[in-house]
C-alpha cells in the first residue's frame, strides 16, 4: 500500500429538496481513500454513509439531489465529467456493492449471462464463449461451488449469501480500481457474513483495489478497515486508523457506538435517543442533544473543527480545544482493542 490518495473527496455536500425544505445529508465532508486500502465510513442508518458514497459516483438523482465540492479519482475531477466520461469510469474504474443483491439483479436472466455482459459491456472485443469463460472463473472464484453448472441458474435458485458472492464477481467483472461496498453483509447472518468478509479480504489482496466500505456495524469495521471515518448526522465525528480508533475512541459518538459492541454497554439496545431532524439540525455539535458530556459551547456556531489528536486520529469535539480538559470524555476503559471487536464476526 502507498500513500497516494486513489480518491480525494474535498467538501462534499448532498442536499435534497423536499416538500419541508433543504434537506442536507451530507454536510461539508472531506476524506480520501489510498491505493490498496479499506476506507470504512461507520455510522448509524441515517448518518449520511450511504449518500456520501453515492455522491462520489453522482449516483444521486438530480433533482431532487444536489452534490457540491470536488471528488478526484486518480487526480481528475469526477464532479466537472460528462455523463460519458462518468459511465466510463463507473464501468472500468469504480464499482458497487450493495446490501440487497436482488435488487440489483436482473430476475429475467441467468447469473451467468449477466456477469458474462459486464465482462462485454467492459470489454466489447471479448467473444461469447471467452466471456462465458471468464465469468465461471469469476464464479469460482468468490466461492460458488459446481459455476460451470451454476451459469445458467436464475437469481432465485441461489441463495442471500450466493447472490451477494455474485454481485461481487459482477462488480470484479470489470476489474476495478475502487471497490465501493454499502452494507454488503447487513441482509446475511453471521455465519455468512464472515465468509464474505473474508472473501473480500482475499479478493482485495488478489486484485490489489481499494475499499470504500460503509457499515453501521463496528464489529464488522474492525474485520476489514484500515482507517474508519465515524459519521453521524452528516458530519464527520472521528476519523483514524483502525488500531488508533479502537484502542482510544476520542469522540463521545464514536464511543456510544463501541458500547453497543457485543459484550460492552449497550449491547444491542442501541444508542439512546434519536439522529436530530436533517431539515432542521442544532446548532454546534450535531451530537449534542445525545451527549452526557454536552456544555454550553457545543450548542452554539458550527460542528467543532477537528483536532488531531494523534497520527491522523482526528476528534470534533469542544473537548480537545484548548482550555477544555479532555479527559472528561476521553474514557480509556472503552478502547475495546481490536482483537475483542473482531471475535464473534471474524470466524465461522
Ligand atoms: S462537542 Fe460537546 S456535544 Fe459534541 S461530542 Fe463533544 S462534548 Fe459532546
Amino acid at each position: 500500500m502507498n500513500d497516494t490518495p486513489l480518491l480525494s473527496v474535498d467538501s462534499l455536500t448532498t442536499t435534497f429538496e423536499t416538500d419541508g425544505g433543504t434537506l442536507t445529508a451530507v454536510d461539508g465532508i472531506d476524506f480520501d481513500v489510498r491505493e490498496g486500502e479499506t476506507l470504512c465510513i461507520v455510522g448509524e442508518s441515517g448518518s449520511g454513509k450511504t449518500v456520501a458514497t453515492e455522491s462520489v459516483t453522482r449516483l444521486v438523482k438530480s433533482p431532487p439531489g444536489q452534490v457540491e465540492g470536488t471528488v478526484r479519482f486518480r487526480g481528475r475531477d469526477i464532479t466537472e465529467m460528462s455523463e460519458s466520461e462518468l459511465r466510463e469510469i463507473r464501468g472500468n474504474n469504480i464499482a458497487h456493492i450493495f446490501q440487497n443483491p436482488q435488487d440489483a439483479l436482473n430476475h429475467c436472466y441467468t447469473i451467468g449471462w449477466q456477469i458474462a455482459e459486464a465482462i462485454q459491456i467492459h470489454e466489447p472485443d471479448v467473444s461469447d464463449e471467452a466471456a462465458r469463460d471468464r465469468a465461471v472463473d469469476l464464479l469460482d472464484r468468490v466461492g460458488i461451488a459446481n459455476a460451470t453448472a451454476r451459469f445458467d441458474d436464475y437469481p432465485h435458485e441461489f441463495s442471500g449469501g450466493q447472490r451477494q458472492r455474485v454481485m461481487i464477481a459482477m462488480a470484479l467483472a470489470t476489474n476495478p480500481d475502487l471497490l465501493i461496498a454499502d452494507e454488503p453483509t447487513t441482509a446475511l447472518d453471521v455465519t455468512v457474513q464472515a465468509q464474505i468478509l473474508r472473501l473480500l479480504d482475499e479478493l482485495q489482496d488478489e486484485y490489489g483495489m481499494s475499499i470504500l466500505f460503509v457499515t453501521h456495524d463496528l464489529g464488522v469495521v474492525a474485520n476489514v478497515a484500515d482507517r474508519i471515518v465515524v459519521m453521524y448526522a452528516g458530519k464527520v465525528m472521528e476519523r483514524g486508523g483502525v488500531y488508533d480508533l479502537f484502542e482510544r475512541p476520542a469522540h463521545p459518538y464514536t464511543q456510544a457506538l463501541m458500547e453497543c459492541l457485543p459484550g460492552k454497554g449497550q449491547g444491542d439496545g442501541g444508542i439512546p435517543g434519536s439522529l436530530p431532524d436533517p431539515l432542521n439540525p442544532p446548532d454546534g455539535c450535531r451530537f449534542a442533544p445525545r451527549c452526557d458530556h454536552a456544555v454550553d459551547a457545543c450548542r452554539t456556531g458550527d460542528q467543532p473543527e477537528e483536532i488531531e489528536i494523534g497520527d491522523g486520529h482526528r476528534v470534533s469535539c469542544v473537548y480537545y480545544q484548548s482550555g477544555y480538559d479532555e479527559s472528561t470524555v476521553a474514557d480509556e476503559s472503552l478502547g475495546t482493542g481490536t482483537s475483542t471487536a473482531t471475535g464473534g464476526v471474524g470466524d465461522d
